[in-house]
């Protein structure tokens, strides 16, 4: 038995990296998968078509998940096409990496944006059809420097966080309506994100790590699968770290 069997997941910014990799052990799993991107529009398309060689239901939509009026039109659009959406996983992300001394207000803003107010925009337009269901899984892609914190890293940080709170919050507001709300702090895990790094400050994240190794999409992949399926049914409100024992 497929563990996603049945259920249908709403996944942002799956065109590359972490997400891409949920949107594909997902189907895998049974789950039909509507997922977003936003400048990766060639991308999108391959991956759609790659979701539906498992035999699932699958489209990419393009859309901004910072943007308040665009969320709350994927999610409508994702009912329609879809009927319902059992989980919703909130990974869009992005870096703007600068010491304080040198960051600007924009750096701020845009990761703030993209990274926090997304996970805000994208929960509140589901909350309605999953009060509605009386049932739901919220998975929000934190980090681990949203827990420890780190240098030049004062606006993602923060960001990630913001996202800890507010899944924890979300998780006392909508236990009582059988909706979870949890969190993925992964460590290093290498994507185009972490390719962006000097080789020195890779190799000292590597070596930093209890099991010596960057993560995988899959190993975080794997944990979005547990939370989203019903193996996880009594858990809420929690941070799982998938950081190889980083945060040890
Ligand atoms: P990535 O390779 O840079 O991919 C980011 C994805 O987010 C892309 O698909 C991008 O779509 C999408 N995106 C960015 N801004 C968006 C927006 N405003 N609206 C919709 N989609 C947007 O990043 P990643 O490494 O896979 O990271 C994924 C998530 O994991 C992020 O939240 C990140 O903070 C978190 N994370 C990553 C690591 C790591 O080591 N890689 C560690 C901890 C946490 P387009 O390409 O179409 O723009």
């Amino acid at each position: 038995m497929k563990l996603l069997q049945g259920k249908t997941a709403l996944i942002t910014g799956a065109s590359r990296g972490i997400g891409r990799g949920i949107a594909l052990k997902y189907a895998e799993q049974g789950a039909n998968v509507a997922f977003t991107y936003l400048s990766s529009v060639e991308k999108g398309l391959e991956l759609e078509k790659e979701l539906e060689a498992y035999g699932i239901k699958a489209k990419g939509y393009r859309s901004d998940a910072g943007d308040f009026k665009a969320a709350e039109e994927l999610v409508n659009a994702a009912i329609t096409d879809f009927w319902n959406i059992d989980i919703l996983v909130n990974n869009a992300g992005i870096t703007r990496d600068n010491l304080l001394m040198r960051m600007t207000e924009q750096q701020w803003d845009e990761v703030m944006n993209a990274n926090l107010k997304s996970v805000f925009n994208l929960t509140k337009a589901i909350t309605k059809p999953m009060l509605k269901q009386r049932k739901g899984s919220i998975i929000n892609i934190s980090s681990v420097v949203g827990v420890k914190g780190n240098a030049g890293q004062s606006n993602y940080s923060a960001s990630k966080a913001g996202i800890i709170g507010f899944t924890k919050s979300i998780a006392l507001e909508l236990g009582s309506r059988n909706i979870r709300s949890n969190a993925i702090a992964p460590g290093f895990i290498e994507t185009e994100m972490t390719a962006a790094l000097d080789q020195k400050t890779v190799e000292v994240w590597r070596d930093s790590i209890p099991l010596k190794r960057g993560g995988t999409t899959d190993d975080v992949a794997n944990a979005v699968v547990f939370l989203g399926s019903d193996m996880s049914s009594y858990i809420t409100g929690q941070v799982l770290s998938v950081c190889g024992g980083m945060l040890t």
